[in-house]
């Protein structure tokens, strides 16, 4: 028998163990700045402005999301479980999440003129992945650009889910061209008779004709899947074809041209919406992030107003006009220039590699990646290219001026990659290029300058 001491004579209250002084801190903790709560991650979020702020970011599948689409991403709604649709969901409380999940799917079809959207894609890969999910088997062939060639990881790879899981076989490029080449994809389509066609790509400057993909396709009985991660931007204002009328299935991602939250999102055509659904939630993923569909929502909003078909604008002439520059200064770009937002620079007459210009670039403050070109001979992580894009300088508010010093820097540069003196001679030119069109520091985000 226990001591009855040890015994308790009233009922426990519900908070017993918690002191008063816990409960306060839990509450209190809710407002404490994050300055205050981790240091570090302040400083690393701090530097990351200034980073954004000081060097000149030509990363093709980069942007800036505005003021407006980073608060509403970082909103309450990271809070919210909300596992199924609007109206349809398998939580309580979700009035709210449906309000601005379904915004985010009506402004969607409005941008693109589609059917269906389904906005939960956590990324562009698993927006591709939905579509895997819900018209192949495993063991299917797909049919898609060749990576090296401009393709995704996602299209078939062998390092990626798509390519251990499907039957992958690659079209490319013409070796002369740069350009995709009908005859030849067509030869491929109809060798390996695949059940899903591909298109849409990561590095290909050149207008992608959906209609030729829907013809190859309807030759071979495939479905086609048109992939606009990169162009949803000028897809959006009208300035690149649309792949809606071609393609059932069309994915992106969210934060490239089109300027918004990093996901993704899957469109298609009515009949294929409760297919796409299903392998969306509950076939890939758990509790959507409402709170990046409420910044996918602002970011589409912003899609449909006259500035943004300008920005589009921009964004295109500002390549071309950066192309131009270098071309005019003896670089070699695949397929000699560009119709879109992006440069993808093949070094090989320059003896230098991608891997060497990419370093050599960012000692002078100009952040671009390395990239295979066509029919490369060197491994990804080294690589023969730069690829260059122009949506965060356009984002800026740089015209095709700017665009003409920026080719200046990047050549100067790569003059002797090597010559860490000169690089940090252009860096400084650099600068007050940044500094002249200022993006966070001219106090969009925080209130602390960096
Ligand atoms: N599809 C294409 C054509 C891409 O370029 C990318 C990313 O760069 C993706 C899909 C994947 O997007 P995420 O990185 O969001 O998974």
């Amino acid at each position: 028998m226990k001591n009855p001491q040890e015994i308790p004579t009233a009922p426990m209250p519900l908070d017993a163990g918690r002191s008063e002084g816990h409960q306060t801190a839990a509450r209190e903790a809710l407002h404490r700045p994050l300055s205050a709560v981790d240091p570090d991650v302040a400083e690393a979020i701090d530097r990351e402005v200034a980073r954004e702020e000081e060097q000149l970011i030509l990363i093709a599948s980069e942007n800036y999301a505005s003021r407006a689409v980073l608060e509403a991403q970082g909103s309450v709604f990271t809070n919210k479980y909300a596992e199924g649709y609007p109206g349809r969901r398998y939580y309580g409380g979700c009035e709210f999440a449906d309000r601005v999940e379904s915004l985010a799917v009506e402004r969607a079809k409005a941008i693109f003129g589609a059917e269906h959207a389904n906005v939960q894609p956590h990324s562009g890969s698993q927006a591709n992945m939905a579509v895997y999910y819900a018209v192949l088997k495993p063991g299917d062939r797909i049919l898609s650009m060749d990576l090296s060639h401009g393709g995704h990881l996602t299209h078939g790879s062998p390092v990626s889910f798509s390519g251990t899981l499907y039957q992958a076989h690659f079209y490319g490029v013409d070796r002369q061209t740069g350009r995709i080449d009908f005859n030849r994809v067509e030869e491929i389509a109809k060798a390996c008779l695949p059940k899903l066609i591909v298109t849409g790509y990561s590095a290909y400057p050149r207008t992608i004709d959906f209609a030729a993909f829907r013809a190859v396709a309807d030759r071979v009985g495939a479905h086609l899947m048109a992939d606009i991660a990169h162009i949803a931007g000028m897809v959006a204002v009208g300035i690149h074809p649309s792949p809606i009328p071609h393609a059932g299935f069309v994915t992106t991602t969210t934060h490239k041209t089109l300027r918004g939250p990093r996901g993704g999102m899957v469109l298609c055509r009515k009949e294929h919406a409760k297919a796409i659904d299903k392998a969306v939630f509950p076939g890939l993923q758990g509790g959507p992030l409402v709170h990046v569909i409420a910044a996918k929502a602002v970011a589409f909003k912003e899609a449909l107003t006259p500035e943004f078909a300008k920005y589009q604008a921009q964004i295109v002439a500002n390549a071309k006009a950066l192309a131009e520059g270098l071309l005019s200064r003896g670089f070699t770009l695949l397929s000699g220039g560009t119709d879109n937002h992006l440069i993808l620079m093949d070094l090989r007459d320059k003896g230098m590699t991608g891997k060497e210009a990419e370093e050599a670039l960012e000692r002078a403050g100009i952040a671009a990646n390395k990239n295979t070109v066509p029919f490369e001979e060197r491994p990804p992580s080294i690589a023969s290219g730069i690829r260059l894009g122009t949506p965060i300088l356009t984002t800026r508010g740089m015209r095709e001026a700017e665009m003409e010093l920026v080719a200046g820097y990047i050549a100067r540069a790569l003059e002797r990659p090597a010559d860490t003196e000169l690089q940090a001679k252009v860096r400084d030119e650099v600068l007050a290029l940044c500094r002249a069109f200022p993006a966070y520091r001219s106090g969009i985000i925080r209130d602390r300058d960096p």
